[in-house]
């Protein structure tokens, strides 16, 4: 080892220039800082402090992949995710800067209609949107304005009204309170917990813009029947002359029933399907948030609605509630389907619904548990205790499944099945066979302690899960 000796005279006082970036190096320097949480602090933070805090308070979200809760895509391929981070910067409305973008979003509209059967996909329209809540409101829009059209003798005055299920999702209800339509909703029946054909028709009049068939329903994933919609809304006008067109919202549905039952017809086949939207962002396999809106022909999307900005020389129609919005998740959507096409959306929603309906049957067979569904149309079941279950209830059970990480959502079903309390189970892509085999695990270990329970524990039904559809 070489012995050396003290400073020499002449470099006693010699530093070294640091750049202001560098800053963030001192392991000490941050901890005089204090930034306030709920107002815009006075000074700037080094960034990985900055980032190493916003990071640690996100450490307490849930961990998506374990959320059983949400539809919302919650793993893509990392080839989406570099896609996405290389696009994060360009916004969907500046059509004129970003034209292949806008073609992208173009193609997806074209491949969606052809996937939807529209009769003439080149006289079909349709957008992307920020999801499937945007797509209704712009589809809720366009009844409106039709129906105002075709009774401007007698609007304003008469008040518009949408018949449904009382099963739709939140959407619907905002859609009726923001545009001022009269929401008319089919109770739930008995073992009916989505929209029955004949008691919709009950509910129209001259004054229906439209009837909102769901495929399928958020509740207890079962497809509405569109067909028997269709067709009691047919023999509604000829009986007497009231022409009500149908939306399906296919938030779900319409990107899963397209592959596994392409024999169902609930889209443009059946000719009173005016428009159909969906989530790009749930089974259409894409990161939040995009949606897409389609309408069959131009006659079902009023001229007037729609805005024009510019593109190439020339316009390009839009229809949006947004004006500024992110590129990336439409560029998502198009590498998806260019990556999987029919074959490979086919075997990514079949494995989905195989550990659905499998899970579904592991958890009929732990005997304490009646099924409402099993995971055989959406890849989504509810269940409810069995009858002779008497010391615990669903809100239990989703709380103690939190210990494990699992987010299960309990809920009370609407009227008029007030007195029914369910667990919904969601399966997505990235839920695979051993993740719910563990669920499984997970579920009956709990079991014997929740039979021991002396009664239901969960007071506050209400604040038990904080679940909204
Ligand atoms: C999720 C959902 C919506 C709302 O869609 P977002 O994409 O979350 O805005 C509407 N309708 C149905 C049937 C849904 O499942």
């Amino acid at each position: 080892m070489a012995l050396h000796k003290g400073p020499e005279k002449q470099h006693q006082q010699r530093v070294m220039s640091v750049n202001p970036f560098y800053g963030e190096a001192n392991p000490v320097g941050g901890m005089a800082e204090a930034p306030p949480t709920h107002r815009l602090p006075d000074a700037p933070l080094a960034p990985s402090t900055a980032y190493q805090l916003v990071h640690d308070e996100l450490m307490l979200d849930g961990n998506s992949r374990l959320n059983l809760a949400t539809f919302v895509t919650t793993w893509m391929e990392p080839q989406a995710g570099v896609l996405m981070a290389e696009c994060r910067d360009k916004n969907m409305i500046d059509k004129d800067e970003y034209p292949r973008t806008a073609e992208l979003e173009r193609r997806c509209v074209a491949m969606l209609a052809d996937l939807w059967n529209a009769p003439d996909p080149a006289a079909a329209v349709g957008c992307s949107t920020t999801g499937s809540s945007e797509a209704c409101m712009l589809a809720g829009m366009a009844l409106k304005r039709r129906w105002a059209k075709r009774n401007a003798d007698r609007y304003p005055g008469a008040r518009p009204n949408l018949v449904m299920g009382i099963n739709v999702q939140v959407c619907w209800e905002k859609f009726c309170n923001f545009w001022e339509v009269e929401a008319r909703l089919v109770p739930m029946e008995g073992d009916r917990f989505h929209l029955d054909p004949q008691a919709a028709v009950e509910l129209c009049d001259e004054n229906t813009i439209g009837v909102v068939g769901i495929l399928g329903s958020t509740f207890d994933g079962s497809y509405e029947p569109i067909v028997d919609l269709c067709a009691a809304l047919d023999a509604l006008q000829e009986r007497t002359g009231l022409d009500v067109p149908v939306h399906v919202d296919g938030a779900s549905g319409a990107m899963v029933a397209p592959f596994l039952e392409p024999d169902l017809e609930w889209d443009f086949r059946l000719p009173r399907v005016a428009s159909i939207n969906t989530s790009g962002h749930k089974y259409g396999l894409v990161y939040p948030g995009v949606g897409w809106a389609l309408w069959r022909d131009t006659d079902a999307l009023p001229e007037d609605l729609v805005f024009r900005v510019n593109y190439l020389g020339g316009d390009m129609p839009t229809f949006a509630l947004n004006f500024s919005r992110p590129g990336a998740q439409v560029v998502a959507q198009y590498y998806s389907f260019l990556r999987l096409g029919r074959e490979g959306y086919r075997a990514v929603q079949q494995s989905t619904r195989d550990v659905a309906t499998s899970l579904a049957d592991g958890i009929a067979e732990l005997g304490d548990f009646r099924l409402l569904t099993r995971g055989d149309q959406l890849p989504v079941f509810a269940l409810t205790t069995a009858d002779d279950v008497t010391s615990y209830d669903v809100f239990d059970v989703s709380r103690r499944l939190r210990e494990g990480g699992w987010l299960v959502p309990a809920y009370t079903f609407p009227a008029n099945r007030e007195d029914l309390s369910v667990l919904r189970v969601v399966c997505r892509n990235g839920f695979s066979r051993d993740l719910a085999d563990l669920f499984l695990d997970d579920l009956t270990r709990l079991l014997p302690e929740l039979r021991r329970q002396p009664h239901p524990l969960t007071r506050d039904k209400e604040a038990a899960t904080g679940f909204h559809h």
